[in-house]
């Protein structure tokens, strides 16, 4: 038989960029960013949530450098979290009067990673000219990287006049849309080479192209791949709270990582009530692991359950067993090499279960409604045990912990 398309098309090709240690782009595998959402000021609650972040996976943490008690609060932030031992890099999100913080505090140009850029809201006429080229200049002093960062939010209104002018000229072969989407694409495009005209090298630019909606996204994306090589950063901005926006945010960007389109990933999800931020973390991790291009913690696989079960304890087990796996996962990586490729299956009954577990690394198969109070556990393909009685939860547990470090 032939003809299935068993993988995702070729990577791009693009440029890689060194984001304070971390490649993006240039074949490198896609990275996972996040944002906070601390005032940059408050030094304790920022440290706080960017080694929250980095703790649960995130790469690169992004925070808002919106005045100068911002500015001057990042190298603090810096130093704070080489004392925790974590290096991970941090990028400068600055719109408006960027130009003018990092002029003003140099220890805050310094301290970043990468900054990024709108060039949406940067200036108009020749002052953005000014502050935008003020922005890439301190970049290239500083040896950093910019992203420049369009949003549809904030879209470059001078460019999408002019083209909507032009399309308007040229009898209107474009709908309204198709012109939002092209000012988007053309914004990055153009601010890129204006950086690069300046002296900044194509291996420091990254471009993203933010829009709300997933078909947009597609589009642009699309175009901006074929027009370009630059590293691309992903994201559907505005995605909305919940399974809304972690559903929209992985068909748009499953797509363009489909197509080998894609250096970066971050998830923007509205934060849940809680203040968890790291959901968008574990989102963008799963959505990298479930294509199979990243491996970042053992797979659990659970099946469903049905009226042949009637017992909630493997749903039960399940979500510890992955919840244990994900929380030791920091503690793991360095300790257990490997052991994010582990392959743990519970199972709800005999019907799928001893399949399903023989295929994993340690699997059980837990007893349905009407079957032997029994659960048969395969290791390596293979049983090694029948556990039986109330503690099957807690004594599969343990066999899952000790598989890990034997
Ligand atoms: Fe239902 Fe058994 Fe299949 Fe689980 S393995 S979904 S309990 S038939």
């Amino acid at each position: 038989m032939t003809g299935y398309q068993s993988s995702p098309l070729p990577r791009r090709r693009s440029v890689g960029v060194d984001v304070g240690g971390v490649t993006v782009g240039g074949g490198a595998p896609v990275v996972v960013q996040s944002m906070t959402n601390t005032d940059t000021a408050d030094v304790d609650g920022t440290v706080a949530q960017v080694a929250a972040l980095a703790k649960a996976g995130s790469e690169i943490v992004r925070i808002t450098v919106d005045r100068d008690e911002s500015a001057a609060a990042v190298p603090r932030i810096r130093e704070r979290l080489e004392r925790l031992g974590l290096d991970v890099p941090l990028v400068g999100d600055f719109h408006y009067i960027g130009h003018k913080l990092l002029a003003d505090h140099p220890a805050c140009a310094e301290a970043l990673a990468k900054y990024r850029i709108n060039p949406g809201n940067v200036g108009f006429k020749e002052k953005k000219d000014r502050q935008f080229g003020a922005i890439v200049e301190t970049a290239i002093r500083y040896g950093k990287p910019v992203r420049i960062g369009v949003n549809w939010g904030s879209l470059d209104q001078e460019l999408l006049t002019a083209l909507m002018d032009e399309n308007q000229a040229a009898g209107a072969p474009l709908t309204a849309d198709e012109v939002t989407r092209e000012a988007i694409v053309r914004s990055a495009l153009l601010s890129a080479q204006a950086a690069e005209e300046i002296g900044l090298p194509r291996d420091r630019i990254i471009l993203s192209a933010k829009v709300s909606r997933v078909q947009d996204l597609v589009a642009v994306y699309t175009a901006l791949a074929g027009r370009s090589d630059h590293a691309l950063h992903l994201g559907l901005t505005e995605a909305g709270m919940g399974s809304k926006g972690i559903v929209a945010s992985s068909a748009a960007m499953g797509i363009l990582l489909q197509q080998g389109i894609g250096d970066t990933i971050r998830v923007s999800l509205t934060p849940e009530p809680n203040g968890d931020r790291t959901r968008e973390v574990q989102v963008a991790q799963e959505l990298l692991q479930t294509m199979g291009f990243r491996q970042f913690v053992p797979v659990v696989a659970a099946c469903p359950g049905c009226g042949r079960t009637t017992s909630t304890v493997f749903q039960e087990l399940a979500q510890n067993i992955q919840a244990d796996l994900r929380r030791n996962m920091p503690l793991w990586r360095d300790k257990y090499p490997g052991v994010e490729e582990l392959k743990v299956a519970v199972m709800g009954c005999i019907v799928n279960g001893p399949g399903e577990s023989k295929h994993a690394d340690i699997g059980i198969s837990l007893p349905g409604t009407g079957e032997t109070p029994s659960a048969p556990v395969f290791i390596d393909g293979r049983k090694a045990a029948t556990l039986r009685g109330a503690d099957i939860a807690a004594e599969f547990e343990k066999m899952v912990a000790d598989y890990i470090e034997a």
